[in-house]
């Protein structure tokens, strides 16, 4: 299938050939025809799969087709999204798609000045992507106007329950008019997901692209059992003699993360953290400093790697074996993405087996063990 079928308008197909896109994504292929067609969905897909495109494609084409007239454009579309990174993302990737548009968006997050941000909802967007928190602030403050939304998205849903947003959700929600098109993403679809999603959707499109427990194809994976004291050495061994072009560490901790980045950087490798811990400037500049491939390795904890979107990145190490086998599956979704081959190391030490034999059953596949000095 190609865009072309998906009926985009020239605008959107230049901008999305322009990105280096040759063919729609599954959830492209299935969300965007409905999505234009002004049908709700409810669909299951993880990062990586090209959900962005499936719910901003047919909502820059949406609001194209009816140009806000005159200089103020009220906001007739609103993201919401669970985390910084996450929004940032969405905003990037409505930029990439919209450039031949004029459609005018914003992204409203916590953790900065609000000015800039009160500055653009006064000047008039279409769109807001935005983190629950701050958009209730703004709305209390008399900034944010709901009276005009026709399409709302609600991306990893799931993601926004662990993180506690519930009540601001439904806040949100509350103030929305009734007559709009909502679309909903969550990777994973419990019975509270479930539950939530029947209150705001219609008659929705249930798409599922990619099961919970499918680990990318395109990953190559390794253990490397190692004991505790040893993990540092290995991973300097590795990223000595490995071609590692680009490696996002996880760690269980805050704490673990900076000790790792410390390390790395007595000896010599571009190194940066990324934790709540951080404050969002400093999350921003490691951010960059990665895409642009001035850092090498990326070492974050799993809340921060969450709406982490680095295209090319060769290898995901997880330097601790997480707890929840899911985990796992999520962050090496990071690598292997779009076609790419990735490669995933995991250091697993003697009190870390268990966590590693869940991950086996989850995953219903044998991952090679590989040799090493570090033993
Ligand atoms: P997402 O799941 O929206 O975060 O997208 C994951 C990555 O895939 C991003 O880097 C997108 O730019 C990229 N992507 C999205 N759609 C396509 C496509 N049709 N072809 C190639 N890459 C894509």
């Amino acid at each position: 299938m190609t865009f072309e079928e998906l009926s985009l308008i020239q605008p959107i197909l230049d901008a999305v050939r322009t990105m280096g896109y040759t063919e729609p994504t599954p959830i492209q292929q299935q969300a965007i025809l409905p999505a234009l067609e002004g049908r709700d969905i409810m669909g299951c897909a993880q990062t990586g799969t090209g959900k962005t495109a499936a719910f901003a494609l047919p909502i820059l084409q949406h609001l194209a087709a009816k140009k806000n007239n005159g200089s103020r454009p009220r906001t007739r579309a609103l993201v919401l999204a669970p985390t910084r990174e996450l929004a940032l993302q969405i905003s990037e990737n409505f930029t990439q798609y919209g450039v031949h548009l004029g459609i005018r968006h914003t992204v409203i997050f916590g953790g900065v000045s609000q000015k800039n941000q009160e500055k653009a909802l006064k000047s008039g967007v279409d769109i807001v992507v935005a983190t629950p928190g701050r958009l209730l602030d703004l709305t209390q403050q008399g900034l944010m106007h709901y009276d005009a939304i026709e399409h709302f998205v609600l991306d990893e849903a799931d993601r926004m329950l662990d993180m506690g947003f519930i009540n601001d959700i439904r806040k949100i929600i509350a103030m929305l008019p009734k007559q709009r098109q909502t679309l909903f993403f969550s990777a994973t679809i419990s019975s509270e997901i479930r539950e939530l999603s029947r209150s705001m959707l219609i008659n929705p499109v249930h798409l599922n692209v990619e099961p919970e427990v499918e680990t990318p194809a395109l990953v190559s994976q390794s253990i490397y059992y190692v004991r505790k004291e040893n993990k540092r050495s290995l991973l300097k061994h590795l990223l000595r003699t490995e071609d590692i072009e680009h490696a996002l560490v996880f760690t269980r901790t805050k704490h673990g993360a900076d000790r790792v980045v410390e390390d790395l950087k007595k000896c010599g490798f571009n190194a940066a953290a990324i934790h709540g811990d951080k404050t969002q400037s400093a999350r921003e500049k490691a951010l960059n400093a990665f895409k642009s491939k001035t850092i090498r390795v990326l070492v974050a904890t799993d809340i921060a790697s969450r709406g982490i979107d680095v295209d090319s990145l060769s290898h995901v190490i997880n330097f601790e074996i997480p707890e929840q086998a899911e985990t796992y599956v999520h962050r090496i979704g990071r690598t292997g993405r779009a076609g790419m081959t990735g490669a995933a190391f995991s250091f697993c030490s003697a009190d870390e087996i268990a966590y590693m034999r869940g991950i086996h059953k989850l995953t219903k596949q044998k991952i090679a063990v590989a040799e090493h000095p570090y033993a």
